[in-house]
């Protein structure tokens, strides 16, 4: 189809290694107009342990179009029935960015027509693209896939491992593509995986699918990798620009890398807010793969990395023989891209702390978790300092691996199975040796959010039980309806440690990522540790075998007065909006009473919520059956009232209930917007509470009515020049009685801008009296960093930011180095850090003098109006069930804080 093979003629002999070691097949097109491009390539062959440079060619324009053979490994045939992904997607693998329908139209058929390959759908994205899965065995294991499947399960239960022999067991292995939509070299690449497992013939294929089970993810990703393959494929210019300042190599606001609401999937192993995540985990316990792989891309000025990466940063969790193992399949990884002559590197940046991300997560379940990380060009050929590096060159160094990390699972079989089933029969070893033996846990005031603890231990097999008997606790008492206890004896033992502990000593103070994640640190959930054994026969209940949310109900009947609920429960700001947006008027208690009648005697607190039947647009039959549909959604009791009078504390016709107003939300996002800020927002309100935001792109805003809405979040500055005239609009708009909610860095530019009254702390560097060396300036960079940890504060149980809290104690989670100086007006700090706050995670000595009283919330009244300064975190990664309240507080309350 006019497109020949360039070979660099002036250098005949190198041309024959180029093929045989490197094998770029550069394609043009002649009929087109010539380009002179200047490239380079280095190969690096390590064999003969010398360089071939090939320096300035002249070619016709390039389109990095290579045929399928570019990738495929050396002397092998293949099964002539077995479709090309070309012959099926209509295009060579790297010649287009592949989209998620074609990408699943190709393993579909490889799947009907391979009696090597069944697909398993296993889940949806939010934007409801299939998830799926391929198990790519021998025919004859096929045919006994549940048999081999179940007896590998055994392996990871003490109780059945013991006798049985892994000789002739298959050892399951998990290709992992795709996690981040826009590092597309990964899922690209899959379908060269797919092929070559379906179509390769011979005696190496076939005893390889004889011993292993391989389950390919294609695409971890699909709502990210969709927005990405289309940025990608809409700026490629048929004669391809390969100079970075092209648009299609700078993705627009917020990129493909994460899903829907811009999560970041490979965070969320642990936490398990995202369907992608949730879905996954189900079927990574149904198989227990003793490799998994997880695909990644970094800067195209790299090269290619592999773990092992740093030896001390490795969560002390991890056994031993996981990291033998590591290393002696990295030795695997190294001679593969050897043999290609691509340059990698290992041992050096990224972690193994955090069990959130797809690397490390197996590590702590039984397998071992491998981190690759290609340069990643983000279009079909781009100029870098490494030279010209092609699309189709990322996706065969992610090919390469994906079969190295297959060699190695071959010929490492044995001793990943031994390590799984070791690394079980150790858990009651190690748990005996460890000083906890169960964790007490549970939220009396909070059913949904007890439900969704456990149901997150659930998910990751840790065992819950009833509590058998009632147990006084500070600062709850746990009650057997209400609480749950985990014996740290269980398989699991080592993610129930991961999940409940508190970490504050490190042996390496740089992390990657966060460095805690303790689960009722993050549900602020009351938690108690059993310290000793002999306890727990009489605590541990019935297994909790399913977890059922509560479903709440309006208690009394029909009332012809009014009905009150308590603000605790996690979903109350769902219950509330609905009531406002069916027009009801409701109020809110800014004290506490005591309500009584023949049918209830109840103490309510601060945030208490009443709706009159008295003059709304539903009848009370009407509102009855309203209401107690919401009290079944959202897990809240209501409470019918006969009377307006209180025993004690303020009556029900008080001034002291406010009125509510329904929100009408506007965010800000975009450009010099957080896409994480933002979707975390925008997820708490919309998949939570099902509240809608009308989000506006920054460049907007300015011509906006802001008089439409009663509510704006801020989580970062408004781009651009802000002008007098916006600023002096955002003003007589909050001195009409709106709110302004300013979350992290929006708290920056309105003091810039004189909008709110805040001072931060400076925050200089480490201390610099002593030696400075050049070379330690990215450590002392990372000291200084608070990479994200658990603080305490005390929080003022009257002020309505706080209303549904029942201790004057709330953790929260803190990510920035943003210190701010408390407000001179004494009632505008009602969340502030206490004296002693650090606990879980790292933070340096400096840092943590500044945290020390410092305010986490402060409030500003701007005429009849207020801005609601939330100085860190509430709604990280979706996690904070604890803190997301103070959030929705401060947009149900806000106008009412002076
Ligand atoms: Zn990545």
């Amino acid at each position: 189809m006019g497109y020949s093979l360039i070979i660099p003629h002036p250098f005949p002999s190198y041309a024959v290694k180029l093929k045989k070691y490197y094998r770029l097949f550069l394609y043009s097109n002649f009929h087109n107009t010539v380009y002179l491009i200047h490239y380079f390539i280095t190969l690096h062959i390590m064999k003969k342990s010398f360089f071939i440079v090939l320096c300035t060619l002249f070619i016709t324009s390039i389109s990095a179009q290579v045929g399928l053979d570019y990738y495929l490994p050396d002397g092998v045939s293949y099964d002539e029935s077995i479709p090309t992904p070309e012959s099926v997607i209509g295009h060579q693998v790297g010649e287009w960015h592949i989209t998620h329908d074609k990408l699943l139209l190709y393993m579909n058929e490889i799947a009907r027509v391979s009696d090597r390959v069944v697909i398993e759908p296993y889940g949806h994205t939010h934007e409801g693209r299939t998830l799926v899965h391929l198990v790519v065995t021998s025919p004859e294991n096929h045919r006994n896939l549940e048999t081999i499947r179940s007896e590998h399960l055994k392996l990871c239960d003490p109780d059945q491992s013991q006798g049985i022999s892994i000789d002739n067991m298959p050892v399951f292995l998990n290709l992992g593509y795709g996690v981040h939509g826009n590092e597309a070299s990964a899922t690209n690449s899959s379908l060269v995986t797919a092929y070559y497992l379906a179509a390769a013939q011979g005696p190496e294929i076939e005893e390889l699918l004889e011993h292993t089970v391989i389950l390919i993810d294609p695409c971890i990703n699909p709502d990210g990798l969709v927005r990405h393959s289309t940025w990608a494929n809409m700026h490629k210019s048929k004669n391809l620009v390969t100079d970075p300042n092209n648009r299609g190599f700078n993705e627009g606001w917020p990129g493909g890398r994460t899903n829907h609401y811009w999560f970041d999937l490979n965070r969320d192993w642990l936490l398990l807010t995202q369907p992608e995540s949730q879905a996954r985990i189900r079927w990574y316990h149904e198989w227990k793969p003793n490799i998994v792989t997880d695909h990644h891309e970094m800067g195209s000025g790299s090269t290619f990395f592999f773990q092992p990466g740093i030896a001390t940063r490795v969560n002390p969790l991890i056994p031993q023989q996981n990291i033998v193992l590591t290393k002696k399949i990295g030795a695997y990884f190294a001679r593969g891209l050897d043999d290609i002559g691509s340059q990698y590197y290992s041992e050096e940046r990224f972690d193994d702390f955090y069990f959130g991300k797809g690397s490390a997560y197996p590590d702590v379940n039984s397998g071992v978790g491998f981190l690759f990380e290609q340069a990643g060009i983000r279009g079909h050929a781009r100029e870098t300092e490494n030279g010209l590096i092609t699309f189709p060159f990322t996706i065969r160094n992610q090919f390469n691996v994906s079969l190295s990390t297959l060699e190695a699972g071959l010929a490492l079989r044995k001793e990943l199975l031994e390590h799984q089933k070791e690394f079980y029969l150790s858990a009651p070893v190690e748990a005996a040796k460890d000083p906890v033996k169960g964790y007490l846990f549970g939220d009396p005031y909070d059913r949904a959010k007890t439900f969704h603890f456990v149901e997150l231990l659930q998910q990751h097999h840790i065992k819950v039980y009833r509590l058998k008997s009632d147990v006084n606790a500070s600062p709850v008492r746990f009650k057997k309806d209400h609480a749950y206890i985990v014996p740290l004896n269980q398989p699991q033992y080592r993610m129930i440690r991961t999940l409940f502990e508190k970490v504050t000593k490190y042996k390496d103070n740089t992390f990657y990522d966060v460095s805690a994640w303790t689960m009722p640190l993050y549900f602020n959930m009351p938690y108690q540790e059993v310290r000793t054994a002999k306890e727990l026969p009489g605590l541990i209940g019935e297994e909790l075998t399913t977890n059922r949310f509560y479903e709440g109900s309006v208690l009394g009947g029909t009332s012809s007065f009014g009905y009150l609920f308590r603000w605790d429960e996690y979903y109350t700001p769902r219950t509330l909006y609905s009531i406002l947006s069916k027009g009801l008027r409701a109020k809110v208690a800014t004290q506490e009473f005591t309500y009584k009648d023949n049918q209830f005697s109840e103490k309510f607190t601060f945030g208490t919520i009443f709706i009159p039947v008295e003059g709304q647009n539903l009848k009370s039959e009407e509102m009855y059956s309203f209401l107690q549909s919401l009290a079944i959604r959202d897990g809240v009791d209501f409470y019918a009232a006969s009377t307006g009078w209180t025993p004690e504390g303020i009556d029900l016709g008080s001034g002291d209930f406010a009125s509510l107003e329904k929100p009408d939300i506007l965010m800000v996002i975009g450009d010099g917007v957080s896409s994480r800020d933002v979707g975390e927002i925008w997820h708490q309100f919309d998949q939570r509470y099902h509240i809608p935001i009308t989000m506006v792109d920054s460049r907007q805003f300015s011509r906006l009515n802001l008089f439409d809405y009663t509510t704006l979040i801020l989580t970062g500055g408004l781009s651009g020049e802000v002008n007098e005239r916006e600023l002096e609009g955002l003003k007589s708009w909050l001195s009409a009685g709106n709110t302004l909610v300013a979350y992290k860095s929006a708290n920056e530019w309105l003091s810039r801008n004189k909008l709110v009254n805040l001072t931060f702390k400076k925050t200089e560097s480490f201390d610099t009296s002593g030696e400075v060396r050049y070379v330690d300036r990215s450590k002392n960079y990372s000291i200084q960093r608070i990479p994200g940890g658990f603080f305490e504060t005390k929080i003022d149980l009257t002020h309505p930011v706080a209303y549904g809290y029942h201790w004057n104690r709330l953790p929260v989670f803190k990510t920035g180095t943003m210190f701010a100086e408390k407000s001179t007006n004494p009632y505008a700090n009602p969340v502030v850090y206490t004296e002693d706050p650090l606990l879980s995670g790292y933070i340096s000595s400096e840092n943590l003098e500044k945290v020390k009283g410092a305010p986490f919330i402060v409030t500003h009244s701007s005429g009849r109006g207020s801005i609601i300064s939330i100085l860190d975190n509430t709604n990280f990664r979706a996690v904070c069930y604890g803190t997301s309240k103070i959030f929705a507080n401060a947009v149900f309350f806000g106008s009412m804080i002076r």
